[in-house]
């Protein structure tokens, strides 16, 4: 049985920092890992592998769009701790769909039968906008995680992620094991959105500079530890995180707010 999760959130809020030290943590807790970056960003991995790894939409236009011609070690890449990655890639900017690239990833994957060897699955995706091909790896997924800040807009968009959540769970076994405060310390705005719609928070993470030191790096926290043990501390969170989805949490089938609502929720007027 494969543990599939979906990590979601708005753009630059910490979904690939987190996915990649959750990966680690995983790995480390001895799980074979796959993450799969679903960003048009395609720095997913970037962490785990220290470099930008070969999109599978750049490995496919070089095969001329011959799925048939490609094959598991073109698009999967060993990363830190021995995490496989694979990254989506995005379409040429201003053209194209990335959420279609995103569905035909994890079309691709499946057909290559990519899904059945790993203890657990990691989608990255961008959570601004949840059309189709974004929301796709909601089909696959076990359970859903948020990552946000304590601010509106990206608790707006973990509600449109908790709309979307709502929708998939309908004909899929898919939950929401729910939200992971990141790059605050403060949780206000958090707490007032789960009183209006009840979801667990896994952890809270506050600003700690060695993280947004570990991007420029392109190391995980676990990797920047080996030299620097004062750093354990940050590992820890993730440890955390990893241990609660391996218990396999009940997660819920969230309740979303209404837009109007929402605004009205987390304004101070
Ligand atoms: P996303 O994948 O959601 O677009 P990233 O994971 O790329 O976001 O994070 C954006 C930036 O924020 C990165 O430079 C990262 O190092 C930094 N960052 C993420 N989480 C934290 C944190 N808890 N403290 C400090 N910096 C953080
Ligand atoms: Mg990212």
């Amino acid at each position: 049985m494969t543990l599939t999760i979906a990590v979601y959130g708005k753009g630059g809020i910490g979904k690939s920092t987190t996915s990649c030290n959750i990966s680690t943590a995983l790995a480390k807790r001895g799980k074979k890992v796959l993450q799969i970056g679903c960003d048009p960003k395609h720095d997913s991995t970037f962490t785990l592998t220290g470099f930008l790894i070969p999109t599978i939409i750049d490995t496919l236009q070089e095969r001329d769009f011959h799925y048939e011609d490609i094959w598991p070690e073109d698009v999967i890449y060993k990363g830190y701790a021995g995490v496989d990655c694979v990254e989506a890639g995005g379409p040429p900017a201003g053209a194209g769909c990335g959420g279609y690239v995103v569905g035909e990833t994890v079309k691709l994957l499946k057909e290559l039968n990519a899904f059945d060897e790993y203890d657990v699955i990691l989608f990255d995706v961008l959570g601004d906008v949840v059309c189709g091909g974004f929301a796709a790896p909601l089909n696959y997924a076990d359970y859903c995680l948020i990552v946000t800040d304590n601010g509106f807009d990206a608790l707006f968009a973990a509600n449109r992620i908790a709309a979307s959540v709502r929708e998939k769970a309908r004909t899929h076994t898919l939950r929401l094991a729910g939200l992971i405060g990141n790059r605050t310390s403060k949780r206000d705005l958090i707490d007032k959105y789960i009183e209006a719609v009840p979801m667990p928070v896994l952890e809270i993470l506050p600003l700690i500079e060695d993280i947004r030191v570990s991007r420029v790096k392109g190391k995980t926290l676990f990797e920047m530890t080996e030299t620097d043990p004062s750093l354990e501390y940050v590992c820890n969170y993730y440890l955390n995180i990893a241990d609660q989805l391996l218990a396999l949490p009940e997660g819920v089938i969230p309740n979303d707010a209404q837009d109007r609502e929402l605004f009205t929720l987390l304004s101070d007027f």
